[in-house]
């Protein structure tokens, strides 16, 4: 290769042969799902995304079929059964990339799926100066050793993978390796072999999947969206309820319960955000028991859903549809209202008005119509 410009024939090995026993699933950690696939498949595909037209995945003997069964389709993946020992299975998947040599080779655990291609592009710049790359990042906790007390950190670094060598190299150093002690990773293969490892910063998104925690309920790890949409009739004699807030006005609102439109548009959100039907399903008309009743149960039945499925109300927009009343002078206290069955703060919760220029029912002040859209996110990042 080239020693003036980065690499241009790039090849990636994805190592996956591990038994993966901390994390405690059915499948070995690396086949099991995390944020809807299997984990392996998240960096093989941040590697295809990112260019490298030869990825090679080493897997254990007795995952051959299954591994060809999941990489079916992505152009430029070999599987190869890898050995007992981690630096085993690099050296079977350097061997496969032999036969028709990349200038470079990116070797990566399976078990760090979230791969930047910012740091690809760092390694590979660096090995136009060094044969080899990692990418580091620094230690940020105190660390103390029992015994010996504060131990200095400034000159220690976390090491993540994908390590980064010109292929000659590394598959000379790994051909070299005396098989014990086991190699803690492929940047000591190398340096063993004498060659000289750059280190490149890293990144916090590398993070490695390792216990059972990192594999609960993966669903649950994403924010959700939904949206509600709710229209009331206005009639004379009525109350008026929007955000479980009343308003003086000449008409109110007519429906089975209070028939506060804002916050059943809010509760659809909320229902709608984590699948679980619509205020309709839950609340039905035809049920004596909400005749009249305050709408702020409802959502709070909604948010109270949220949360046994593992949700909390992130932030909550809302827009209500009318001629008259205007809302303006409402708005704090429909916000403070909302927060309060959210269990938000205020800032999380917007509302807004507008009216349709006169025009349809809205319009002609024969109803209120309201539409919402609610962002849920995971309880267990934090948020309580
Ligand atoms: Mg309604």
């Amino acid at each position: 290769m080239s020693e003036t410009n980065p690499p241009s024939r790039v090849a990636a090995i994805v190592v996956a042969a591990g038994k993966g026993l901390r994390a405690g699933t059915a499948l070995p950690k690396q086949f099991a799902p995390w944020r809807g696939k299997p984990l392996v498949l998240h960096s093989v595909e941040a590697f295809a995304c990112a260019g490298i037209s030869t990825i090679v995945v080493v897997v254990a003997p007795d995952q051959l079929s299954h591994a060809r069964g999941l990489f079916e389709g992505i152009a430029g993946v070999r599987i190869v059964p890898g050995g007992v020992m981690r630096q085993e299975s690099v050296c079977a998947g350097l061997e496969a990339l032999a036969g028709d040599p990349p200038d470079a080779v990116l070797i990566h655990d399976a078990a760090r799926p979230t791969l930047p291609a910012a740091v690809i592009d760092r390694l590979l710049a660096a090995l136009v100066n060094s044969p080899g790359a990692i990418p580091v990042l620094p230690v940020v906790d105190s660390l103390y050793r029992e015994g010996e007390g504060k131990v200095a950190r400034e000159d220690l670094h976390r090491v993540q993978t994908p390590q980064a060598f010109r292929f000659g190299d590394i598959l000379a150093a790994h051909r070299a390796w005396e098989a014990a002690p086991e190699a803690g990773d492929d940047a000591e293969v190398a340096r063993t072999a004498g060659l000289k490892v750059a280190l490149v910063e890293g990144d916090e998104a590398l993070r490695k999947i390792t216990f059972a925690g990192d594999f609960a309920d993966p669903a649950v790890r994403w924010p959700r969206t939904g949206t509600g949409f709710d229209v009331h009739r206005l009639a004379a004699g009525e109350e008026l309820w929007l955000c479980g807030v009343r308003i003086e006005h000449s008409c109110g609102l007519v429906g089975h319960s209070d028939a506060d439109v804002a916050l059943h548009a809010v509760t659809d959100a909320v229902l709608g955000a984590v699948a679980a039907g619509d205020i309709g399903e839950h609340f039905p008309p035809s049920d004596p028991r909400w005749r009249g009743a305050a709408s702020h149960a409802f959502l709070a039945h909604a948010v109270a859903l949220a949360r046994e499925r593992g949700y909390a109300v992130g932030n909550v927009d809302l827009t209500i549809v009318c001629e008259a009343p205007r809302i303006g002078p409402h708005r704090p206290a429909m916000r403070a209202s909302l927060a309060a069955i959210l269990g938000t703060g205020s800032d999380a919760v917007s509302v807004k008005a507008t009216t349709t220029e006169r025009l349809g029912f809205t319009g002609r002040g024969e109803g209120i119509a309201a539409q919402a859209i609610a962002t849920l996110i995971p309880l267990h990042e934090g948020n309580t």
